[in-house]
């Protein structure tokens, strides 16, 4: 079959592969100028590359691993991969898996962290054991923070372990994420082999990583918006145009709809639109300082930041590119995350850089000090997850029209807005088309 994908993001790429590997003729649309979506370099960033935001994987990742080794991609070359270690840059506060067989190694990380009393190590020993005693399954699905009162989570324990994790992986804070979402992410990662919760960075930027090496036969259209979809005999028309047997929509759900609202209705056609606007935006930023040297003295490639100590200080994690990257010269770049950020905390964006800044000088002082700043960039991606709430309905690939099937980090993979649910949307996408 001819199969048309729009959108070039993970989804769409990995569907894409996958109708290549089962014999399609499979042709891209992108609106952009290049492939990787909301998870890519960007563009003109130049020999010492940037993304559009700093991202981390799972040893869970197995669909995106295998994808990379699928495109001669490796990934022991590509990532540094380490052991879970929550440390707080302030050095009072670490959390490290150990070599134990799992779930054993993330119960001795609880039992031998430091900066926790043994009461609060029980306290969350005791919540996820249950959480695992009933399946990894909450019903009904509720806000996190009101389970973490039922199962009397100490505020220690809030504050080093499920806040950050939760804002981590679900971009959404405590008071509104979904119970059941995080527990697939702890029960993908903590409770399915040792390997699985190690934490894996990318040392070369994100479209190189793999989205700018697709097989050769798959033909890439850049700076190519599809506008307009129409149903045509046995297939679709794009922009009056392109014709296809068969579509992958891998768009976000705004565009999504936009591009549907132009066929014909059909049975369910009411519903996938009422679900595809009940999903709301939420911002990650990203603030890149490129030092004048790299930061030998802080050896860490990951730290936790304390981002309630002061007004306005308000990263969460510091990742050392002098560490991640194994360029021969050590790259002097720092990256501070800031998720679920509200834009108004970032309209003086040179305030907010400098709050910052002295945020990260303060808290990391037990490393030394900081070389001085060359250039900075803060980068604030206004929609870069949805908001990961109970009773979020999330679409599933096949649509009411027969041939057109949908792929996204939203559709119904069972994880929040994460990296690996794109890829899995791609490839359950492309099994949809056959
Ligand atoms: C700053 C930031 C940090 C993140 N951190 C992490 C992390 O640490 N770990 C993790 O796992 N995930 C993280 N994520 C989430 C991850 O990036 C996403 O889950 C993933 O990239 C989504 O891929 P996708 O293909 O579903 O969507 P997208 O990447 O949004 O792809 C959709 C593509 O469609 C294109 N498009 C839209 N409309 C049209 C049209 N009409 N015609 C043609 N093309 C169109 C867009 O240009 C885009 O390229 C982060 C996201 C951001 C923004």
């Amino acid at each position: 079959m001819n199969v048309g994908v729009i959108g070039a993001g993970w989804a769409g790429l990995s569907a894409a592969i996958a109708l290549h590997d089962a014999g399609h003729d499979v042709s891209l649309y992108e609106a952009g100028p290049l492939a990787g979506g909301r998870a890519r370099r960007v563009p003109g960033s130049g020999n010492a590359a940037l993304d559009n935001g700093q991202h981390i994987m799972l040893g869970a990742y197995q669909h995106t691993l295998q994808l990379m080794q699928r495109l001669h991609r490796e990934p022991d070359r590509l990532l540094l991969r380490f052991g879970l270690k929550l440390q707080a840059a302030s050095g009072d506060f670490e959390l490290r898996c150990r070599a134990l067989p799992s779930p054993w190694h993330a119960v001795a990380a609880v039992a031998l962290a430091k900066g926790w009393h043994t009461s609060e190590k029980a306290a969350l020993i005791k919540a996820m054991a249950r959480l695992r005693l009933r399946g990894w399954k909450v019903t009904p699905d509720r806000p996190l923070a009101q389970w973490l009162d039922e199962q009397h989570q100490p505020a220690g324990v809030v504050k080093r372990f499920w806040e950050p994790l939760c804002l981590a992986a679900l971009n959404t804070p405590l008071v509104q994420a979904s119970t059941l979402m995080m527990a697939r992410v702890l029960k993908d990662s903590l409770d399915a082999g040792r390997n699985a919760s190690d934490v894996l960075i990318p040392r070369t930027d994100l479209s190189d990583l793999w989205p700018d090496h697709l097989p050769a036969g798959i033909t890439l259209h850049r700076h190519s918006p599809i506008q307009r979809i129409d149903a045509a005999s046995n297939g679709y028309t794009l922009n009056e145009k392109h014709w296809h047997d068969a579509l992958v929509v891998a768009v976000p759900p705004p565009n999504a709809r936009r591009l549907l609202a132009d066929l014909p209705a059909r049975p369910g056609t009411e519903r996938l639109m009422q679900h595809l606007e009940a999903f709301s935006p939420v911002a990650i930023a990203t603030l890149n300082l490129m030092l004048d040297e790299p930061w030998t003295t802080l050896s860490e490639p990951m730290l936790m930041l304390d981002d309630q100590a002061a007004p306005g200080q308000l990263g969460q994690w510091l990742f050392n590119h002098a560490v991640i990257s194994n360029a021969r010269e050590r790259h002097p770049l720092i990256s501070i995350v800031l998720s679920n950020c509200l834009s108004s905390a970032l309209t003086d964006r040179d305030a907010a850089s400098r709050l910052i800044i002295e945020q990260v000088r303060r808290q990391t002082s037990q490393f030394g000090p900081m070389p001085d700043i060359a250039q900075q960039l803060l980068i604030i991606e206004k929609r870069a997850t949805f908001a990961a709430t109970p009773g979020l309905t999330r679409p599933d690939n096949n649509t009411p029209w027969p041939g057109l099937v949908l792929a996204g980090d939203w559709t119904n993979t069972g994880y929040p807005a994460v990296l690996e649910g794109a890829v899995m949307s791609g490839q359950a996408a492309a099994r949809c088309i056959g």
